[in-house]
């Protein structure tokens, strides 16, 4: 993703960008009412936006094959820029991170109005485009039609996406009766979370992705997001940075599951049976420590447990961090995933995950014994209308009767529980009681374990070089390649210290390209990393602004 050479298409589409800007009360079209991604029902799951030309001049495609061309793509880590969205006006997005994540996809991550809770992620491969702008109340969604060159927005209708609690803590009680299944149950202590400290033991989780048959579209945008939001949303938390995700596979399974819930479905995925016929020899084989399944909603389902009444199949389900020696399995539906952080939501169930308040006391020893922390829980405001990644609904209800989404009472963000941290001022975790950042700091490392990884993580560092566009802030970051390497990792640093350190590239190439603001300089190093962790850091490099012509 280097653009050396193509100053002056940057320079021509910052130029649109400011052109944008002055258009902005035509740059959209509102369409009512709109399609429904798979939901049906009395209201439109969405609004629907063309937007203008402005984005699309920013997405090339090749002459004869018609193909979405990411080599001349023009946004870049470290750039900004305005977009006006319907119902909300202005809203400023700062790219900062490139994910290559899925293969063959680039996702482009970053935070709108300078906020980490407002998480933006821009995906495209050769088909297809996939935005998606998380702002507090509201969920828009951008895709392209191939056909119009049009790239079209969705304002999600969250009112559609009715949020029972997606794992009800009696359901345990019942489906899983553990007494009954013969595990013995040790009496453990659930380790303590604020006396932890991270062991930057390797926390690198490898998920397979499977989905049903009928939703193969754009899925590898919608992977690669997936995996991009739970991987930012970690950074953002300030989760130490041996502790991520990555795609292991994504494999077709050739059903569409109709008519039954999500309990059966995980079910068949423990018994591998139907669809899943081979799923752990899948996971063997491509070093996976996780299943994830993507599946349709389904409103006539009405098999088995996990049923929303009149809605059937919809939200997620998960088996968490293997407690009960029930497998590392989860799902969700599209529409949820795209709509929401259902997804993401439940692979963080998979890594220990709880819902906010208290796990019942029966419940615990199971957990413990798993390594569940006791601070592995979501968080929820004081006033009932936020909640953190693995908030449920449970303190805060979803208002499934209310269409308008700037109504919804409660929201979740896309930020893990942290005692440090803030929202609107107010705290969002608890040092002994919802700390998943640190939570997620002592469950990867064991959920990193459960598949075989075959080489030993990298043994060498990187040599970083650093080479200026000679305009504005565009400077290119090589760095060598090392051997047996899956990901590599370049975070920036605004000194040399790297005490904080986003990450600005994540995935297999070895060269990206970063945007410095005007009067600034910016420190850089990159480490490879595979299934068995990351090795040593490269040399520091700096980048700088370039006050001349540009060349
Ligand atoms: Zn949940």
């Amino acid at each position: 993703m280097w653009r050396i050479g193509y100053c002056f298409s940057i320079l021509f589409l910052l130029a649109l960008a400011e052109q944008a800007f002055a258009e902005a009360p035509d740059l959209w079209r509102i369409e009512r009412p709109a399609e429904s991604r798979g939901l049906s029902g009395q209201h439109p799951a969405v609004d629907r936006a063309v937007l203008g030309s402005w984005l699309v001049s920013r997405v090339s495609r090749d002459q004869r094959g018609g193909k979405l061309s990411p080599s001349q793509w023009a946004f870049v880590p470290g750039e900004r820029f305005a977009l006006p969205l319907p119902g909300v006006g202005r809203v400023e997005i700062s790219f900062d991170s490139l994910w290559n994540t899925a293969p063959g996809v680039d996702v482009y991550a970053g935070r709108i109005q300078g906020r980490a809770e407002w998480l933006f992620t821009f995906s495209i491969d050769s088909e297809e485009v996939l935005a998606r702008f998380f702002l507090e109340d509201r969920v828009y969604i951008l895709e392209n039609y191939l056909d119009r060159n049009q790239l079209v927005l969705h304002e999600m209708d969250r009112g559609r996406l009715p949020k029972s609690p997606d794992r009800p803590e009696g359901e345990h009680l019942r489906s899983l009766s553990y007494n009954d299944d013969g595990i013995t149950i040790q009496s453990t202590t659930p380790p303590s979370c604020s006396s932890f400290t991270p062991s930057g033991a390797n926390g690198h989780a490898r998920v397979l992705f499977l989905h049903s048959s009928d939703v193969s579209s754009g899925i590898s945008n919608l992977i690669g997001s997936i995996v991009s939001e739970f991987n930012v949303s970690a950074d953002n938390s300030r989760v130490e940075l041996d502790n991520f995700i990555t795609v292991a596979d994504i494999r077709q399974v050739g059903d569409t599951f109709d008519g039954l819930c999500r309990g059966p479905i995980l079910d068949q995925m423990e018994a591998e049976s139907g669809a899943f016929q081979g799923l752990s020899q899948w996971m063997a084989n491509t070093d996976a420590d996780i299943a994830f399944l993507l599946v349709s909603e389904d409103a006539n389902a009405d098999q088995g447990s996990l049923c929303v009444p009149n809605l059937g199949r919809v939200g997620g389900a998960a088996r968490i961090l293997k407690a009960f020696d029930r497998p590392a399995y989860g799902l969700s539906t599209v529409t949820w995933a795209l709509g929401d952080l259902t997804a993401v939501h439940e692979l963080g169930h998979i890594l220990g995950g709880l819902h906010e308040g208290p796990v019942p006391f029966q419940l615990q020893e199971g957990f413990a014994e798993a390594g569940v922390p006791d601070c592995a829980h979501g968080h929820v405001g004081s006033s009932d209308e936020w909640m953190t990644m693995m908030g449920g609904y449970v303190e805060c209800p979803f208002d499934d009767t209310q269409p308008d989404p700037t109504q919804q009472s409660c929201t979740r963000l896309p930020i893990w529980s942290n005692p440090f941290m803030f929202h609107d001022g107010e705290l969002v975790g608890d040092a002994d009681t919802a700390h998943m950042a640190v939570a997620l700091e002592m469950t990867m490392p064991i959920a990193a374990e459960w598949g075989a990884s075959a080489s030993p993580k990298p043994q060498s560092a990187p040599t970083a070089t650093v080479q200026s566009q000679f305009c504005r802030g565009f400077n290119d970051i090589f760095w060598t390649a090392v051997p047996a390497t899956q990901v590599y990792q370049l975070v920036e640093s605004v000194d040399s210290t790297f005490n904080f350190d986003p990450l600005k590239y994540f995935g297999a190439s070895t060269v990206t390209t970063v945007t410095v603001q005007q009067g600034q300089t910016r420190y850089y190093r990159v480490r490879a990393c595979n299934g068995n962790g990351c090795g040593p850091w490269s040399n520091t490099v700096s980048a700088a602004y370039f006050t001349g012509i540009c060349q």
